[in-house]
């Protein structure tokens, strides 16, 4: 549906809303494939190296991770200093490197390889559990792996996707990012196209538009439905919604 076209909406109920924003983002950005984007054990480490690091220096820290050591094994023997030297680009190395040696020693444990495959075969709940209980690895990181790699009907909520759905009005004000990743849930089809189209989307938004400091609502296509909106400017009318772009025309998005 164009964005021009849509009923102005903010006073849906939260559950309505959350399937409105998902139709609308959908529209705007196009859907998603669920293919993996990278290998199950490439998800995770990769998601534990990029805790407040950019997308960049947490490529840097992988490749310069494994060209150092050669494989997994090689990581986990490793000197931890040395290790800590080779993921020097990350945030915390120092924290990181005990960190990513003792997961690779839990996989290690369970699987006997150093391979998460096994994973898709395990109930949501069971799999989610056990990579959590793991040093530095949260909610969102563990949905993250198992839905990107295993199709898992979880919904992983970062800070971009939190603070949309709290300015839209998803969720309340006071919602935690770890309470958010139910509530959504919650109020989405159980389904890994949609969950992972939905995160996505959001995750966008909050990358090139919602922005941290000054939201661009001017060009959002949620204006219409977004609470925030509705403080500070006022009912999106037809011209206001006219002037959102069809599709997102900025960068190339990933
Ligand atoms: S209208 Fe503004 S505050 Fe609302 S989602 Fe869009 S950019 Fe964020």
């Amino acid at each position: 549906m164009p964005i021009a076209a849509l009923p102005v909406a903010y006073h849906l109920p939260a559950a309505d809303k959350t399937l409105l924003v998902h139709h609308v983002l959908n529209d705007f950005y196009g859907p998603l494939p669920t293919a993996p984007r990278r290998s199950p054990m490439r998800e995770l480490i990769s998601t534990v190296l990029s805790h407040r690091t950019t997308h960049r220096d947490e490529e840097l820290a992988y490749d310069r991770m494994l060209e150092t050591f050669g494989d997994w094994a090689a990581v986990e023997q490793a000197p931890t200093a040395e290790l800590a030297h080779a993921i020097r680009t990350t945030r915390w190395p120092d924290t990181q490197a005990p960190r990513i040696q003792e997961i690779l020693r839990r996989i290690r444990a369970e699987f006997g390889a150093y391979s998460l495959d096994a994973l898709a075969d395990w109930p949501t709940e069971k799999a989610l559990t056990w990579l959590t209980d793991m040093p530095g690895i949260g909610l969102k990181t563990a949905s993250l792996v198992l839905l990107f790699n295993f199709q898992k009907p979880v919904l992983p909520v970062d800070t971009h996707v939190h603070r949309v759905a709290q300015r839209v009005g998803l969720i309340g004000p006071k919602t935690s990012v770890e309470k958010a990743h139910q509530v959504l849930l919650a109020q989405l089809p159980a389904d890994a196209v949609a969950l992972l189209n939905f995160h996505k989307h959001n995750y966008w938004l909050g990358q090139h538009i919602c922005f941290f400091a000054k939201p661009d609502c001017p060009r959002c296509p949620l204006k219409g439905v977004c609470n925030h909106y509705l403080e500070h400017y006022g009912p999106a009318d037809e011209a206001a919604l006219a002037e959102v772009p069809r599709s997102w025309e900025g960068e190339k998005l990933h």
